[in-house]
């Protein structure tokens, strides 16, 4: 277990095209096996360097400083010409016997740093990482039938869940993606009912969401993705559906027209207060 926030450096070992939108990089790091841990859904941030840099330049951490604060102070005292650009990511797999940790990237088009560096990234190029931490792990929530809801930022999430689950879990996987080529396959032990989404066939994931078979009184919800479709599925969810708030495990993983670099928005806020209100 490591001590306080913990800051690596990873590097890109190989670089697959999983489908036309989605890139699988494999990265090695000398911590990568004292981090990771034996649970589903494990977030971090990866941290780019700035034109001109080669390794992002990453404050040291402090091993009492377990939230993080102090560091994130001394992150932003970095003149921001030469800050690194930070953004989250879910470790879709980590195989111990090779040492490597795979992170799936949306090439979403509407390219900000991290697209940017992931396109271009070959075997050698360095990344930070910040986590992944078990501070920030959130529990999925228990029931006899999950709903798993998010679009393709979710999916590396979304299979980490699959594959952890047990062999008697009942799971409906409603998954927005921009076309038929970019559906993935999963490995699951539970049994999974998959509805794929697609953009370019003017489909809504709140549209999926309403129509799936949920069992009453016994669903539980994890909803990922754009924030305000994640809040759009949560409402439907507790509003229309009845599910208890505590029953729905929510994130808004992106934000149209914004990115993680701006300031949280009043609607952020409140969500994020919310959020923070029913964490038990
Ligand atoms: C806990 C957590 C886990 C995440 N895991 C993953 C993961 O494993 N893989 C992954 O690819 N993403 C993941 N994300 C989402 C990712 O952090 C964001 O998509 C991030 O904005 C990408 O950074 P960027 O530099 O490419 O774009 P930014 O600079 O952040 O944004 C630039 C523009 O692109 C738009 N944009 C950002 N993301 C998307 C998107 N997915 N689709 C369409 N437009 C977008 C923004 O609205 C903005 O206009 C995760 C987010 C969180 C909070």
């Amino acid at each position: 277990m490591v001590q306080g926030l913990a800051v690596s450096y990873v590097r890109v070992e190989d670089v697959e095209r999983i489908s036309p939108r989605m890139l699988r990089i494999g990265f090695s790091g000398d911590a990568l096996a004292s981090l990771m841990e034996d649970r589903p859904d494990q977030q971090m941030k990866l941290c780019f360097p700035r034109a001109g840099q080669r390794v992002p330049r990453l404050p040291e951490p402090d091993a009492e400083d377990t939230y993080g604060m102090r560091w994130y102070e001394a992150y932003l005292a970095i003149p921001e010409p030469e800050r690194p650009l930070m953004r989250s990511f879910t470790v879709r797999s980590y195989d111990p016997g090779s040492g490597l940790m795979a992170v799936d990237f949306v090439l979403h088009g509407d390219d900000g740093p991290a697209t940017r560096w992931a396109r271009t990234a070959g075997p050698g190029d360095v990344a930070g990482m910040v986590g992944p931490s078990s501070a920030y792990a959130r529990p999925l929530p228990r029931a006899g039938h999950l709903l798993l809801a998010g679009d393709e930022s979710a999916l590396p999430a979304i299979g980490t869940i699959l594959e952890a689950l047990p062999a008697g879990a009942r799971v409906t996987v409603c998954a927005e993606v921009a076309d038929a080529a970019e559906e993935q396959r999963f490995d699951s032990a539970a049994e999974v009912t998959v509805c794929w989404v697609h953009r370019d066939r003017g489909a809504s994931l709140l549209d999926a969401v309403r129509s799936a078979e949920l069992p009453q009184g016994d669903t539980a919800g994890w909803l990922a993705g754009e924030a305000g479709t994640v809040r759009a599925l949560r409402r439907h969810l507790v509003e229309e559906r009845g599910l208890p708030r505590s029953a729905v495990e929510f994130s808004g993983y992106w934000r149209r027209a914004l990115t993680q670099d701006d300031a949280p928005t009043e609607e952020d806020l409140a969500w994020a207060a919310e959020r923070a209100a029913e964490t038990p």
